[in-house]
C-alpha cells in the first residue's frame, strides 16, 4: 500500500466460531477458535480499527468521501449458540464491537434450514440473545426461517423480513435496524422491501471492499472461512 493512499473498510462475515467441526459441519462457515484468537490479535496489533457496524454506516452516509483510517467491522450470521462462549471472550480483551443477525425462528433450537441436523448450529435462546445485547453485542435480523429471498413470493419476504425485526426487538428491547440477506440472495425489489420496513442498512455476501459511497442497503462482506491461515487473513484485508 502506498503512503498516498486513504483508508479503506471492510466488513468480515463470520458464521460459527468453535473448538472442532462436526462432520457436517461446512466449513466455510466455520473458523476455529485458535485462529479466530490469532485474527483478532493480528486486528489488534495492526493499522486496522475495529469499530462498529453503526460507526461504519455513519461514516458512509456522512463522509461520502474517502476514509480517514483504515477501518474494520466484524459480523456474524445465524446467531449460534457459542458465540458467547468462543466470540464474546475474545473480542471483550480487545474491547471490538461486533453484530450479529440470528435466524430469529430458531432462536433455542438447532437451525432447521441445512439439510442435515447439525447441533454446530444451535442458535442461541432468547434469554442469551437478551443477554447479549445488554452486553453491547449489536443484533440484527437475518429473517425468521432462513430463507433464500431472491427466489421467493414478495409477500412471503415481507413476512420473513418485517416479522423477524419485530420479533427480536420484542427481545431486545431496542431498535434493529440492520438486516442481513440469508444465503446471501436478494434481488432489487428484496432490497427495497429491506429499505422501506424500516432498516438502515443491509449487509451481504458480495466479497469486495466497502466504498465511502456504497449503497448502504448492499453493503458488501469478506467470509472468513476454516481454510484461512493468518497469511491469508492477511490478504483478505489487502487485496480486493
Ligand atoms: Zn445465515
Amino acid at each position: 500500500m502506498e503512503n498516498n493512499q486513504k483508508g479503506k473498510a471492510i466488513i468480515l462475515l463470520y458464521h460459527q466460531v468453535g473448538r472442532k467441526p462436526i462432520k457436517q459441519t461446512n466449513l466455510d462457515c466455520y473458523c476455529h477458535q485458535d485462529r479466530f484468537k490469532e485474527q483478532m490479535a493480528f486486528l489488534n496489533d495492526s493499522k486496522y480499527k475495529v469499530i462498529s457496524l453503526d460507526d461504519l454506516v455513519g461514516r458512509i452516509s456522512s463522509l461520502k468521501k474517502d476514509f480517514d483510517d483504515d477501518y474494520v467491522v466484524l459480523t456474524f450470521d445465524d446467531g449460534c449458540e457459542k458465540f458467547s462462549e468462543t466470540v464474546l471472550p475474545i473480542l471483550r480483551k480487545y474491547d471490538f464491537p461486533s453484530t450479529i443477525y440470528p435466524v430469529a425462528g430458531c432462536l433455542g433450537e438447532v437451525a432447521s434450514w441445512s439439510k442435515v441436523v447439525n447441533p454446530d448450529l444451535s442458535i442461541v435462546s432468547k434469554l442469551a440473545l437478551k443477554q447479549l445485547s445488554e452486553q453491547g453485542v449489536s443484533i440484527g435480523a437475518h429473517t425468521i426461517s432462513h430463507i433464500n429471498l431472491s427466489n421467493c413470493d414478495i409477500d412471503n419476504a415481507k413476512e420473513e423480513i418485517f416479522n423477524s425485526k419485530v420479533l427480536l426487538e420484542s427481545i431486545i428491547k431496542k431498535d434493529v435496524t440492520s438486516f442481513s440477506y440469508p444465503h446471501g440472495g436478494y434481488n432489487e425489489d428484496v432490497r427495497s422491501l429491506v429499505k422501506s420496513l424500516g432498516f438502515s442498512n443491509a449487509v451481504t455476501c458480495n466479497s469486495k471492499f466497502i466504498k465511502p459511497d456504497s449503497y448502504l442497503f448492499e453493503l458488501p462482506r469478506k467470509y472468513v472461512t476454516y481454510f484461512d491461515t493468518l497469511e491469508s487473513f492477511k490478504t483478505i484485508l489487502t487485496d480486493e
